[in-house]
């Protein structure tokens, strides 16, 4: 017999068991999008490649090594997303946004992402992620309202322990002369780095900052930090968002350390992080992009956004036991014994969910007994039992779980019966 096909490695199945935790999240991040001002929008999950590797930049190890990359049958290359601020920033400029009067545009999606990335608990190669970004305006006070959203999602989410980093990452009138800073630094200890951190030396030294390794982090603790190197412009703008987020009480961290993985990042750079998730602990990361729009070939457009993912938002509510609604279950069950009247069972069970009343029934050939044991561990609230009997006399023997009540009532009525006991009110 063939080999029975499993899924790729790194990608999950969202079963119900757990994917009525995600729409818990989903709509509470919704609700905050509306609140904020937010509209969703719908991306393609696919792109040109080139979208990424000038967008995101060509060193990245997004770029380098976790794409997910094919030539398909019209010989272009596509990638599948690893991210959304790209695709977000290229629909933005297609589509005209640019020069609509109302800037900056806030927008939001929520989806798939896919990175060819080492598979470990918190961390997959198809993983979900809440994209906020607003694109359009240079104010930093855009900067402090994206972080104050994604702290508000947690926030109403009733997430705990979280620590907010933040840090600049300059421009390209700072920046070159900082990378030369810490290069200049970096130098002498290089040979006692990891072999990665050698490689990034040329390419991005400032990835070396990032580097995990207990090792190179003891190296380049005393590193110059890029927040002294800032030309006056990125001084200000960075004063400004602390500011801001002092003013609206958020606590946060200096972290001189975090650069971020990708290019396009310019001043403003966060993380969220969560002391419950182990080593990928980080539930979402964002920052400013003032060179995203020129380097995807459009004019100087500013921005700024975040990405959250929505595995760790799940797996950090779990851990701190937070509450994420009630799992989502049928009203009642109708119950047939005889497998001859199914029939009106089923016609019975259409007026019900016609009415609003979630419901279900057997297609197994279940005993009445084991009908009625399922109803109880599926959660149902009651069980409405109809076989001949009941038929001869239209009536529907009606049982409330919940106080062990049971009655008959007339068929005509069973709707309204049913309404009141469950709370629903008059249809
Ligand atoms: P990034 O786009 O790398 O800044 O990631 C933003 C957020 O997406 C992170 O803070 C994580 O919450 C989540 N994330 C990134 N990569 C993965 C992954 N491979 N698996 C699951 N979640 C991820």
């Amino acid at each position: 017999m063939a080999e029975t096909i499993k899924g790729p490695r790194g990608v999950r199945d969202i079963l119900p068991e757990e994917s009525w935790k995600w729409r818990y999240v989903l709509e509470i991040a919704r609700k905050v999008a509306e609140d904020f001002g937010y509209q969703e929008v719908h991306l393609p999950i696919f792109e040109h490649t080139e979208l990424f590797s000038r967008g995101i930049g060509d060193t990245t190890d997004v770029v380098e090594k976790e794409m997910y990359t094919f030539i398909d049958k019209g010989n272009r290359s596509i990638t599948l997303r690893p991210e959304g601020t790209a695709s977000m920033m290229r629909s933005y400029l297609e589509q005209g946004m640019h020069k609509s009067p109302r800037q900056p545009a806030k927008l939001w999606c929520v989806g798939p992402m896919f990175r060819y990335e080492r598979p470990q608990k918190g961390r997959y190669r198809q993983f979900w992620q809440l994209d906020f970004e607003a694109i359009g305006a240079k104010d930093p006070l855009v900067d402090v309202e994206i972080i104050h959203l994604s702290l508000e999602i947690y926030r109403r989410l009733g997430l705990r322990n979280l620590e907010v980093a933040v840090n600049s990452v300059g421009c390209p009138q700072c920046r070159p002369l900082y990378r030369e800073g810490l290069r200049s630094f970096l130098e002498p200890r290089l040979d006692k780095f990891c072999p990665t951190c050698q490689g990034r030396y040329d390419r991005n030294p400032l990835r070396i900052l990032d580097c995990k390794k207990e090792d190179c982090k003891n190296l380049s603790e005393e590193a110059p930090s890029v927040l002294e190197h800032l030309c006056k412009e990125c001084r200000e703008h960075f004063d400004m968002v602390c500011r801001g987020l002092e003013v609206i009480g958020i606590h946060y961290t200096l972290d001189k350390r975090l650069v971020r993985g990708l290019d396009y990042y310019t001043k403003t750079a966060y993380e969220v992080l969560s002391g419950d998730l182990g080593a990928q602990n980080a539930v979402c990361g964002g920052g400013r992009y003032d060179n995203l729009a020129e380097s995807i070939g459009g004019p100087a457009v500013p921005g700024v956004g975040f990405a959250a993912g929505v595995e760790r938002i799940v797996l950090t509510m779990e851990q701190q036991g937070c509450s994420l609604g009630e799992e989502p279950r049928v009203d009642v069950m109708v119950i047939c014994p005889e497998p001859e009247h199914r029939l009106q069972a089923m016609e019975f069970l259409a007026s019900l969910r016609k009415e609003g009343i979630g419901s279900s029934m057997d297609y197994t050939g279940k005993s009445m007994k084991s009908q009625l044991k399922s109803a109880l561990q599926e959660g149902a609230s009651g069980a409405c039992i109809l076989g001949g009997d009941e038929l001869t006399r239209q009536v529907v023997g009606i049982k409330n779980f919940r106080t062990q009540e049971q009655k008959e009532v007339p068929l005509a009525e069973a709707v309204s019966y049913l309404r009141n006991m469950l709370g629903l009110g008059n249809s």
